[in-house]
């Protein structure tokens, strides 16, 4: 007999970095407010079964957020940078004019 509605969730597909099984290790629901009304969006966190495998992948995730917030950082920085230098030179021109 045919199953209906043969859904496959995330969970069932294997770790594309091992070829491990992954489960499920969280689940949870945001609301969300739109013109409509409220939109309910259901996440899951899916992580593979090899201990290795995930905690290397948590190793990387980690960095890249790290890397992330560096480049976030030096771009606040080079803005602040900026308008120093705008300031700076706005001070000069008045000066010059005074
Ligand atoms: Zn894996």
């Amino acid at each position: 007999m045919p199953k209906i509605g043969n859904f496959i969730s995330s969970s069932e597909i294997p770790c594309d970095r091992c070829g491990n099984k992954r489960k499920v290790s969280k689940v949870w629901t945001e609301k969300l407010k739109n013109d409509h009304g409220v939109m309910i969006i259901r996440h899951s966190e899916i992580i593979c079964t090899n201990v290795d495998c995930q905690s290397n992948f948590d190793k990387k995730l980690k960095e890249e957020v790290k890397k992330r917030r560096k480049l976030e950082k030096t771009k606040l920085e080079n803005a602040v940078q900026r308008q120093n230098e705008k300031n700076a030179a706005k001070e000069l021109a008045k000066r010059a004019i005074a």
